[in-house]
């Protein structure tokens, strides 16, 4: 193919979507390269068994751990990318998540840039995503120049009674910002029907705020937007002097076609975005494309994750559960001097999925049955913040194939969080002995399957020696190369990272639009 586009962009998820979105109404010609097809909107959307047990909209994909073993990435190929089944847990990085924080295992460290460069992009994707959240309530957010687009999601009965005990008991509960189309104030006109089947499902209704719904479906009319599915990067090559990349390789249906555009955005998720620069190889780059530093694929960070559920007597009749946040052990406490992560609620446990998941709950509550303990249980997500650590990193083999060698960092920091969840469940009726862990992804060799949150491979800064990517996210080593999705983060903070992959991917597209007019 001989057609030269302005802009392609490899990847239609959170970064790439909505780098689309952020170009598209320049004119300037758009190719999308999504290696995955629309997700079909079919029932078994909302059904635990196709998501949760049979792993239906997780990619067959391969990868290796650090001992050559395979196993099955929790990663999505899908217009929209991992968005389509993500939480919309749409949160900004606190202020001073952008500068240098202290861990048990070592330094977090500082961003390029600060909260105040990113403040405006953020209120832009807040508007573009329609989060809905209520500013002021969360002790630890930073300033803000606009208040969120929508009124935050309210609590169910149970949620309000929790959030009421804790705020009683001296905590800071807040309603957790969500990009859901829920509009309360007028239900019979909401998109949105408040349902059960939003943490990790794809939206039947396509009315989560994804990057399928929000960015790229309202661009395909557009004249100036390609987008073609099942179309795989395989490749970048660029001139002899390796400065500038001058074709896209593309595998789709079974051929190998080649793309050209001035601009190239790799935003293919933190592991494949370094996947695909280490495999572009070149005399120029014989180390990976832009990879001189040594860096690509370094640094790679997922968080340390926790689902929890605990039981308590009365029922938790709540349907959509997702609208409350504890940010208390966020930073170091009185108690405690390093920081433990944030505290969320995740989508509500039912027995369908938890008989996939085989739960160590019968040793807590042996004469409920399994309907019993969803019926009961109020379900958590716990976040602490990993490092970023040169040795967990993503590496390819003489076949491309991806593998991860991760060890994981501030363990005890999750310990800590954990702990501090159990001793304010006495604040609202739920005993700290009826708590246990949850396996929320079946099947899955947790952890290093479970990439949802991947980030960090490709971080940015202003020293070609530790960074592969400037401020504007360029890749120092060539002139016409961006990564626009969450390979950029130097460091990850300890809340859900696609808010600030869609504000950077904004800010990225800012300045891509002035360097090309
Ligand atoms: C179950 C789940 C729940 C989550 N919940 C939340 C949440 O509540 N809040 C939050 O902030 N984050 C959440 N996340 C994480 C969030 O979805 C990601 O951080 C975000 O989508 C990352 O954006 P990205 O652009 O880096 O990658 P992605 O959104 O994954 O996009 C990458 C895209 O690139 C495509 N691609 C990959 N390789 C190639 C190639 N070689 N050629 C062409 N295309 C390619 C993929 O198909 C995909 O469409 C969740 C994720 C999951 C899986
Ligand atoms: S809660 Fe709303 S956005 Fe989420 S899956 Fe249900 S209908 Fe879709």
């Amino acid at each position: 193919m001989t057609e030269n586009y302005d802009v392609i962009i490899i990847g239609s998820g959170a970064g790439g979507g909505t780098l689309a979105h952020a170009l598209a109404d320049s004119g300037k010609r758009i190719l999308l390269l999504e290696r995955g097809d629309y997700l079909p909107r079919e029932m078994d959307n909302w059904s635990p068994k196709p998501v949760f047990v049979d792993g239906k909209y997780i990619s067959k994909d391969t990868w290796f751990d650090r001992d050559g073993k395979a196993f099955q990435p929790q990663v999505h190929y899908f217009v929209g990318g991992a968005t389509k089944l993500y939480g919309a847990a749409l949160y900004r990085l606190r202020p001073q998540d952008f500068g240098e924080v202290k861990h048990v295992d070592g330094i977090s460290p500082a961003w390029p840039l600060s909260y105040d460069d990113f403040e405006p992009w953020y209120s832009q994707a807040e508007r573009l995503y329609q989060v809905h959240g209520n500013g002021g309530e969360d002790p630890t957010e930073g300033h803000r120049s606009e208040p969120y687009p929508w009124p935050a999601v309210s609590h169910e009965p149970r949620l309000q009674q929790i959030s009421d005990d804790l705020a009683k008991g001296g905590y800071h509960p807040f309603h957790a910002p969500c990009g859901i189309m829920l509009n309360e104030a007028r239900r019979p006109e909401s998109t949105c029907i408040r349902c059960a089947w939003c943490d990790g499902y794809p939206c039947l209704v396509h009315a989560k705020a994804d990057a399928e719904v929000i960015a790229v479906r309202p661009l395909l009319d557009r004249p100036n937007v390609t987008l073609l599915t099942g179309a795989e990067v395989t490749r970048l090559e660029t001139d002899d002097s390796g400065r500038t990349v001058t074709g896209v390789v593309v595998s789709r249906d079974g051929n190998r076609e080649v793309y050209r555009g001035d601009i190239v955005a790799v935003s293919a998720g933190a592991a494949n975005s370094a996947k695909l620069l280490l495999n572009s190889a070149s005399d120029a780059h014989p180390h990976g494309l832009a990879n001189g530093s040594d860096q690509v694929g370094r640094n790679y960070m997922f968080h340390n994750c926790r689902a929890i559920a605990a039981l308590s007597k009365e029922e938790n009749d709540t349907v959509y559960q997702k609208t409350l946040g504890i940010n208390d052990f966020y930073f170091a406490t009185k108690d405690y001097q390093y920081p433990a992560g944030n505290i969320q609620m995740v989508g509500k446990s039912n027995a369908e999925a938890m008989r996939g998941e085989q739960p160590e709950k019968t040793m807590f509550a042996p004469e409920w049955s399994l309907t019993d303990v969803a019926r009961h249980s109020v379900d958590f997500w716990l976040t602490t913040e990993d490092l970023p650590v040169p040795e967990n990193r993503v590496t390819t083999d003489k076949d491309g194939n991806v593998h991860l060698t991760y060890s994981p960092t501030n363990a005890e920091e999750e310990d800590r969080l954990y702990a501090e969840l159990k001793k304010i469940l006495n604040h609202t009726g739920m005993a700290a002995h009826h708590v246990f862990r949850k396996n929320f992804y079946m099947d899955m060799d947790i952890p290093l399957a479970g990439c949802a949150h991947q980030a960090g491979t490709c971080r940015f800064g202003t020293d070609p020696a530790t960074s592969v990517l400037d401020v504007n996210c360029k890749a120092h080593e060539v002139d016409n190369l961006y990564v626009v999705d969450t390979s950029f983060f130097p460091s990850i903070g300890a809340v859900n990272p696609a808010l600030t992959a869609i504000a950077n991917a904004l800010r990225v597209g800012d300045h891509i639009l002035s360097r090309t007019t």
